[in-house]
């Protein structure tokens, strides 16, 4: 590619170089036409055909290589061809012309400088995907953008061939007829300044700007018709409502209060949500407990004896419960009442765009915020619905250690909780149906969770297809379709955890004409409004991410665009969106992976360490894992890190500071750490990358420069 684009370049640079030299050049002046018109429109006259096709090879030429003179022939081809048959050919020629230069500026110096400036153009090619075309209508139609420039400059970014052929064609039509009615005058004109006088350009701005008076209209008969038939309320109770008291509905509430907004807040069961009640906060209480019994069985290793350890599953339970006791007054309605929030604690219904019924009570916002979070997804099969079935939900009023559990689906919370239940005491099998634990993550980070669960007796079953579920007198089983097979697997619970469906049903979504997704998420733009410009939704209900901190993510933005989005709204972004499976030892992960590297085709080098040469890990006992980080090729620039390790997600974060604020991995480096940490190994990672490209040449005339000063070389 780079010799193509080598012999691209020197073909360019001679074509150049002969229009010059040869003195081409000094024919295309007002002058030369104004003098040679005669014989141009005899020659016309003659063969009208073959002038009209020279002229139009010529053109389409000379606007190919951005070579001065556009203008004058498009002059001379007024004068020969009239406004008509002028505009049609000079039209089409300059606009194939910019085209071909658009492609050659692209292949050319696309590639190099995106990888030269991958943060900056990064924004702008957002910027050209979000208003490219209107972009350029713009700077197409004001003729004092010059118009070779525009070709190469657009050639950079990632507009589309069709979209700026169509666009050019279009926006350069009024400048082109202007300047070929002017070639009818070619004789009598003294100078090109005089064609386009500044009445003339200011009447192009404003037509240039006539597509953004355009589109806000199209946006406001789209939202009229979203409307239709709904009748605005004159005033409103609430700046804000805010369905669902969770992770995403608290951060919205928090920040409308914040700003001084008056926000209610409407809750039908546990303030906290998923997180505090079912999620977040009682797995990892579990998580802790069931780590201490490991920790008991494995401390032999480090010289401590103790007995096996005792597992009272019902004061596990009690520390679960005592952890969510402790957690609620951050969540409570005493605390969101006292930033003066108004909390309902009722199941709240969509009425109209703007009316909320709560209870028997009706409610009107400027804003609605959805945040109505998930719940547990049971898949459908046969005999499911007689089995002693666990979920998320009531898996916390557990009151005996289940003695056999079969754990259905092997992503974050299914390998979490297998591992836990196995350290407590029961005996797991953690069936999935891919090929893969944690099918997100890469290969080698599933098998990595699935040998330090298979060592801690979870029987893993990856490739099984859950076939239905089976009862012989009190014994209960599931069948599975295991290569080729068909086992069955005897179980005291179920514990299904195959993914969670977003809570859309029961809020009068229907009426309203609120959408969902394929993955049964709330349709939403990037700035998380539905079709009706003032209801908004954040958290699990939006996805795609079901994760606390994501919901927080995006309940700023709903909070701030609803309150603040007629000034200035923000579209999310999710790229440097952390997160962390709990088994131990813990995935971490931000950014790309090999896997979403590879399938969004971005370029990458892997920097991987072993967490066996970190000395803390060493004296820890805790050698299991690795860091992989990828990075643009040949740059420090990280694109995204994975860590397996112990309490990896303490650590993530520094990669995550470093992505989102574009430090490379020389940085990191740079930063000093505490000796000894396990944080150390990011800079350990950071070391080896910069020993894979270090600078040889200088490195080896600096041992040329060291011998010389030790007097052993002349
Ligand atoms: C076992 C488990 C472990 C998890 N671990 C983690 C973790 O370690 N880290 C992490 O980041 N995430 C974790 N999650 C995910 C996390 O819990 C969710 O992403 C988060 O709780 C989503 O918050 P939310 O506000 O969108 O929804 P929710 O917390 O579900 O809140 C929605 C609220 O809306 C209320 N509601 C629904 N409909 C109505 C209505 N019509 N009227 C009034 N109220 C209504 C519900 O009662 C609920 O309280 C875990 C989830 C589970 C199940």
């Amino acid at each position: 590619m780079t010799r193509q684009r080598l012999i691209i370049a020197a073909l360019l640079i001679t074509a150049i170089g002969v229009f010059f030299v040869s003195g081409a050049h000094q024919w295309f002046t007002l002058e030369t036409f104004k003098a040679y018109q005669s014989d141009f429109q005899a020659a016309f006259n003659q063969h009208p055909w073959q002038v009209a096709g020279i002229f139009f090879a010529v053109y389409v030429g000379m606007s190919a290589l951005s070579l001065p003179g556009a203008t004058l022939l498009t002059l001379l081809g007024g004068a020969l061809f009239g406004l008509g048959w002028g505009l049609l050919i000079i039209s089409f020629a300059s606009t194939i012309g910019a085209t071909l230069a658009f492609l050659l500026s692209r292949f050319l110096f696309r590639q190099p400088i995106e990888k030269r400036f991958p943060n900056q153009f990064e924004v702008v090619n957002r910027g050209v995907e979000r208003d490219g075309a209107f972009y350029l209508f713009m700077l197409r139609l004001v003729p004092v953008f010059p118009f070779f420039m525009i070709n190469l400059v657009m050639g950079l970014t990632r507009i589309k061939t069709v979209t700026f052929y169509g666009v050019s064609q279009l926006a350069m039509l009024p400048g082109t007829a202007v300047f070929v009615n002017a070639g009818g005058q070619l004789g009598e004109l003294e100078s090109l300044g005089g064609i386009v006088s500044p009445t003339l350009l200011a009447s192009f701005a404003l037509l240039a700007v006539f597509p953004w008076i355009a589109r806000r209209i199209v946006l406001l008969v789209q939202r009229r018709k979203a409307y239709q038939g709904f009748i605005r309320p004159t005033h409103f109770d609430y700046d804000i409502v805010v369905i669902g008291g969770g992770s995403a509905g608290l951060v919205t509430s928090y920040i409308g209060s914040a700003v001084k907004a008056k926000v209610a807040l409407v809750e039908k069961h546990k303030m906290g949500g998923d997180c505090l009640n079912t999620g977040c906060v009682p797995s990892k209480a579990l998580i802790r407990a069931a780590r201490a019994a490991h920790e008991i069985r494995t401390a032999p290793r480090f010289g401590v004896t103790a007995s096996e350890p005792q597992v009272d599953f019902a004061k596990v339970m009690g520390h679960v419960h005592q952890a969510i006791t402790d957690i609620e007054p951050h969540d409570s309605v005493e605390r969101y009442s006292g930033l003066g929030v108004t909390v309902y604690q009722d199941h709240a219904t969509l009425t109209s765009p703007w009316e909320i019924k709560v209870g028997e009570k009706t409610l009107t916002a400027r804003h609605i915020v959805l945040a109505t979070g998930a719940r547990p997804r049971v898949p459908s099969l046969p005999g499911i619905e007689h089995a002693p079935i666990l979920t998320s939900e009531n898996l916390w009023s557990l009151t005996e250690l289940p003695k056999r559990l079969v754990v259905l689906g092997g992503g974050s919370i299914g390998c979490e909780l297998s591992q836990s239940f196995a350290r407590l005491g029961s005996h797991v099998t953690l069936v999935e149906g891919t090929a893969q634990l944690l099918g997100r993550e890469d290969t080698e980070v599933g098998e990595h969770v699935e040998r330090a669960l298979s060592q801690e007796g979870v029987t893993v079953m990856k490739s099984a297809n859950a076939l239905e579920v089976c009862q012989h007198g009190q014994e209960h089983q599931l069948v599975v379709e295991h290569n080729g097979e068909r086992l069955t697997v005897e179980f005291d619970y179920l514990l299904v955890s195959v993914g969670r469906q977003a809570n859309v049903e029961g809020l009068g979504l229907e009426a309203l004409g609120i959408t969902t997704t394929q993955a049964g998420t709330l349709e939403l733009n990037k700035r998380l409004q539905t079709r009706l410009p003032n209801i908004w939704a954040c958290g699990d209900l939006a996805g795609p991410f079901q994760l606390t901190h994501a919901a927080a993510h995006q309940a700023w933005h709903a909070a701030v665009n609803a309150l603040f989005g007629e000034l200035k709204s923000f579209a999310v972004d999710y790229r440097f969106m952390p997160a962390v499976t709990y088994v131990q030892p813990e995935v971490a992960r931000v950014g790309l992976n090999e896997k979403e590297a590879t399938a969004k085709g971005v370029a990458f080098e892997v920097t991987r360490y072993a967490m066996s040469e970190s000395d803390r890990a060493i004296a820890e006992g805790a050698t299991e894992g690795f860091i992989k980080v990828l990075t643009v090729p040949g740059k420090d620039k990280i694109l995204g890190a994975t860590i397996v390790a112990e309490n990896a997600g303490e650590w993530l974060g520094e990669f995550t500071i470093a992505m989102k604020h574009g430090l490379g991995l020389n940085k990191l480096l740079g930063t000093i750490h505490p000796y000894p940490t396990l944080g150390e190994a990011a800079k350990a990672t950071a070391g080896v990358w910069k020993n894979a490209h270090k600078p040889e040449r200088i490195l080896r005339l600096l041992a040329r420069y060291f011998r010389w000063r030790r007097g052993n070389e002349k």
